[in-house]
């Protein structure tokens, strides 16, 4: 036996998301969301290959994911948008033409999640013939958008409607499909021969019923299809309070969380020199079931680590792991008499870790939120960056600013934040970008000299202000005028004077930033990020040398207004705009280009302004 995954979709619902990254490869539960479909095929015994039909823009990832897993091939069908695509049927037909061999075949979509073992299904299917799948779904709005099937005493289909108009039936056919040896390619030629849609998989079992004998198998188990990011964030959540059962037990109910990562945009080591900042929450989460365990341990798990660890809550001490990142927080509340009891965290979260996008923040804001809301903390929400900074500072014991806490806790979704970070006051600012978006090029390299060289240039800024304080009356470097600085530039050592430039100019060009997007002026944006660029390079000296070959690289690329280094430095990414029309001439020629230059793989990540952390409900 064989088995098709349908994987070459451009799943538009999910944009901008999938821009860069296939659907069928996102993570879910810890894993790429085909794994957990490849687990199941694993366990059928006769099953020789597995076939994944990828387009040809996702081919790499899938070929690069595919290495050392033997009984899998990928094919790559050639498409390279959502506007010459195959479609599954055309993929199906595709996929038989490669492998040219008749066997059984099972075909998957490559975004259907599902608790049910595939063992009843295909002996249902070897004693009756061809087999589809049933799911009995309760909304009735759901089902318009699927299939409605009527089946016979027999489980014969005797009724198929694709996306019914008034459905009378709550059955559901979904993409997982048994055809007996000598029956697919067959009936797929006839039904592509007679010019009949090659898109819609439902359509062809509607036409197949009616000439041969269709049956209909109702699975009962847990099963999910993945079509936008609601959905996506369900099935997570799912998977990720299955995990906490499997690891603590039953319990109390899980209540959810959800909350994202951020990038900046501009103002760059400003933050700790009382500037501003101009971030805003992305589209990466991390996600937390939490529940109390009414036992006086504290457990946490993060399907990112694997160890599981327990926590006595009368003795908090620093782990030196991940952990102490959300026992910081617990601290923290220990430290201003809130108390709390027995708790169980698992965190899951597709946030990159250590990549700039403030895992770190997101992982403590949505602790101290979810610890609120469990324990009725009555903890005010502009209160909650403070107490996360605290805990990274002094319990982690890393020198971070207020920035990514903040926006985490604050952000608005399509708005990003100009934050005053010498007063916290704050102004959302509407990201109206037409088409384009922010994309992260993660250079995946981050070199040890960054926290050393950190440290060095907040102890030049601190000694560049103890100087200046002598001629003018300023409190940080940021209340320095830009004539201030030029009068009294020579008053400071080289390399003092010239981060003090960046500073001073940094912040007036985070400002100039916050302007144009008012008045969506996107083309001055761009040439305010090339400017921090090669300011952060030449003057704050902070860049290296795979970020430099992977902003050439960018600036290559028709449609890249402009981009700049994030984060620290030396290593870590690079945040571009880029106009959406070439997003995928970007990650194709920056992607291959980078990777002969440096032997590194980049990661690309497409930026949408989200909301704040916040409760999931499902
Ligand atoms: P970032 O730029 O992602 O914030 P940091 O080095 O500041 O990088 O923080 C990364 C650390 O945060 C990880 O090493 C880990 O200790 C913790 N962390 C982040 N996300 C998770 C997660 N999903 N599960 C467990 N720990 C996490
Ligand atoms: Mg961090």
């Amino acid at each position: 036996m064989k088995a098709i995954l349908l994987c070459a979709g451009y799943a538009t619902r999910m944009y901008p998301l999938t821009l860069v990254k296939s659907k069928n490869l996102l993570q879910i539960g810890g894993v790429p969301m085909v794994e957990h479909i490849i687990e199941k095929l694993n366990k059928i015994p006769d099953l020789d290959k597995i076939f994944i039909v990828s387009n040809a823009k996702f081919f790499d990832d899938f070929d690069l994911w595919a290495k050392g897993k033997i009984n899998i091939v990928v094919l790559n069908d050639g498409s390279t948008s959502d506007k010459n695509r195959r479609g599954a049927i055309g993929d199906i037909k595709f996929a038989l033409d490669n492998i040219n061999e008749d066997d059984e075949f099972l075909i998957i979509a490559g975004d259907n999640l599902f608790e049910f073992d595939l063992f009843d299904f295909i002996n249902f299917g070897r004693k009756n013939g061809i087999t589809v799948g049933i799911k009995r779904i309760e909304d009735i709005e759901l089902i318009k958008k699927y299939s409605q099937v009527l089946l016979d005493d027999k489980k014969r289909i005797r009724y198929f409607e694709e996306k019914p108009q008034n459905p009378v039936s709550k059955d559901a056919a979904i993409l997982v499909y048994y055809f007996p040896k000598g029956t697919l390619k067959k009936y797929i030629e006839e039904y592509l021969n007679e010019g009949k849609n090659p898109d819609q998989a439902g359509l062809f079992i509607q036409y197949l019923h009616k000439i041969v004998d269709v049956y209909g198998f109702v699975f009962q188990d847990t099963w999910f299809d993945i079509g936008d990011i609601n959905q996506y964030h369900i099935a997570n959540f799912y998977l990720l309070n299955k995990k906490l059962i499997e690891k603590v037990g039953k319990g109390e109910e899980s209540i959810f969380f959800i909350a994202p990562g951020r990038i900046n945009i501009i103002g760059e080591h400003t933050d700790y020199n009382g500037g501003y900042v101009f971030p805003f929450a992305v589209d990466k989460f991390i996600y937390l079931a939490i529940r109390r365990n009414n036992k006086k341990v504290i457990n946490f798990i993060s399907l990112q680590f694997k160890d599981f660890v327990s926590v006595d809550i009368e003795k908090i001490k620093k782990t030196n792991t991940w952990v102490d990142y959300p026992l910081g927080v617990i601290n923290v509340l220990n430290e201003y008499g809130y108390k709390i009891d027995g708790v169980d965290l698992i965190f899951e979260s597709n946030i990159p870790i250590g990549g700039g996008l403030s895992s770190s923040g997101a992982i403590e804001v949505i602790t101290l939120t979810g610890l609120n809301h469990l324990f009725d903390l009555k903890i005010e929400k502009a209160k909650i960056p403070f107490m996360c900074q605290k805990a990274e500072n002094e319990f982690v014991g890393a020198r971070c600013g207020i920035m990514d806490q903040f926006v985490i806790t604050m952000a608005e979704r399509e708005k990003a934040i100009l934050l005053n970070c010498k007063n916290f006051e704050y102004k959302y600012i509407p990201l109206k970008l037409n088409d384009f978006y922010f994309l992260i090029s993660s250079t995946n390299v981050s070199h040890s000299i960054a926290q050393g060289e950190y440290n060095k240039r907040r102890a030049e800024c601190e000694q560049g202000l103890k100087i200046l304080k002598n001629f003018v009356d300023i409190q940080t470097i940021s209340d320095l005028k830009i004539n201030e600085f030029e009068k009294y530039k020579n008053k400071l050592p080289d390399n003092i004077r010239k981060r003090i430039e960046h500073v001073v100019k940094e912040n007036e060009r985070t400002l100039k930033a916050g302007e144009c997007l008012i008045k969506e002026d996107i083309n001055t944006l761009g040439r305010l990020l090339n400017e921090s660029h090669i300011s952060l390079r030449d003057l704050y000296e902070v860049s290296c040398k795979e970020i430099e070959i992977m902003r050439e690289e960018s600036l290559k690329i028709e449609g890249v207004l402009g981009c700049r280094i994030t984060g620290g430095g030396f290593g870590g990414c690079l945040i571009s705009l880029i106009h959406k029309d070439y997003i995928y001439d970007y990650i194709k020629n920056v992607g291959k280009n980078y990777r002969e230059k440096t032997g590194l793989i980049p990661e690309f990540h497409i930026c949408q302004p989200v909301d704040s952390c916040s409760i999931f409900k499902i």
